[in-house]
């Protein structure tokens, strides 16, 4: 078993009396992308802060590379960070930005500009070395800060919300930039965001983090497909919530009452008797025309309403369903020939049992 190159062992972190990250432990795999992902205050860019030696934990142990390196100054790390806002210096041009690092090590000139050249290589920006700071898009100023992070070959990149500065269209170019620059350094990156889509995009696994405790980790379709938690199915992805009622376990299989409408699924552990949550995705309910009558055969995993919206979004429908006074989502993926039904019709949304996720906490 290949030993992680950063252990979190119950780390624990107050700041006065406030609790800001609670039993932490957490193995970071030499080589992967891991995000720490989870609402504002939640502990993400704590937790990267201690990983880097800016802070240091209440308690609890950091080993890196299997080195307990909990009292280690930030210097002595084989760990770099890159911030939201660049942190880059203003007065120097892009080389110097980049060498800057490399000169206090006092390397020789040449080897110098052989690795500038090469971190300038990588991030695409070798035509612009002697560009001052000011001269640079938001884009370009990320790339300098990525290669002035990188040209020293840290162990552990720590990306704290990188590409939050920067527009939507330059992010999702960045993300795949940054997925290059990962899979052609190989270099261990730890990335710090609030957005699911760029978790989702970026990872290898996620850590969601929630008032400071980790409240689950995994692969982005892991979290997706098995949240754990009632605050993951919420907090990762679009979904649909109802609370239920176990009337009964066959199996692996549960039936589920909610006041309006009967649900069949996986039980993951529920008992007869729990009270549970249902997630169930929008892209899982299958809108058609509401038939009418009392139809009670087969009668799970369905329910009536009326359409509120639907939204053309070129590669798939949005409806907003409202159905008992709840506001439902469903989308629909499938051939879209354009919106089928208007607001104001009644629809019947149906799902497969495989899709009902029954959430104990
Ligand atoms: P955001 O997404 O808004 O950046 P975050 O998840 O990164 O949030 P942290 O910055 O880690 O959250 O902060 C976690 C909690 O600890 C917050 O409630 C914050 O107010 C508190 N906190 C952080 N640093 C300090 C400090 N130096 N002194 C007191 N409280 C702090």
């Amino acid at each position: 078993m290949n030993l992680p190159i950063v252990q979190l062992e119950k780390l624990q972190k107050s700041f006065g009396p406030f609790n800001a990250l609670n039993d932490i432990d957490l193995g970071i795999r030499k080589g992967e992308i891991l995000t720490l992902l989870g609402p504002s205050g939640c502990g993400k860019t704590t937790l990267m802060r201690i990983i880097a030696g800016f802070e240091a934990p209440t308690s609890g142990r950091l080993l890196i590379s299997g080195k307990d390196a909990t009292d280690l100054p930030p210097e002595r790390r084989s760990v770099n960070m890159v911030f939201q806002r660049y942190a880059l210096f203003p007065h120097l041009d892009v080389f110097d930005n980049v060498a800057f690092g490399l000169r206090l090590q006092k390397l020789a000139k040449e080897e110098v500009r052989r690795k500038v050249e090469a971190m300038l290589g990588l991030v695409q920006l070798e035509q612009y070395a002697s560009r001052w700071i000011t001269e640079l898009s938001g884009g370009q100023c990320q790339r300098v800060a990525l290669a002035r992070a990188l040209v020293n070959r840290p162990d552990v990149l720590l990306l704290d919300e990188p590409l939050a500065a920067l527009d939507l269209k330059i992010r999702h170019h960045m993300l795949r930039e940054l997925k290059r620059i990962h899979e052609e350094t190989g270099t261990t990156f730890v990335y710090v965001t609030h957005d699911q889509d760029e978790a989702m995009i970026l990872s290898d696994r996620v850590v969601l983090l929630n008032k400071g405790e980790i409240e689950q980790v995994g692969s982005p379709q892991d979290l997706y497909a098995a949240p754990t938690s009632l605050f993951c199915a919420r907090f990762f992805g679009e979904t649909n919530i109802f609370e239920g009622l176990v009337n009964s376990v066959s199996g692996e299989t549960a039936v589920i009452s909610t006041p309006h409408f009967a649900a069949k699924g996986p039980s993951r552990g529920a008992r007869q008797g729990d009270t549970v949550s249902l997630s169930i995705r929008p892209e899982a309910m299958k809108i058609s025309p509401a038939l009418g009558g009392d139809d009670a055969v087969n009668a799970y995993n369905r329910i009536d309403g009326n359409v509120e919206e639907a939204v053309f979004i070129g590669n798939r429908i949005v409806y907003r369903v409202r159905s008992n006074g709840t506001l439902l989502s469903c989308q629909e993926t499938r051939p879209v020939t354009g919106v089928q039904h208007v607001p104001g019709s009644p629809v019947r949304l149906a799902w497969p049992s495989e899709a009902v996720v029954v959430l104990t906490q």
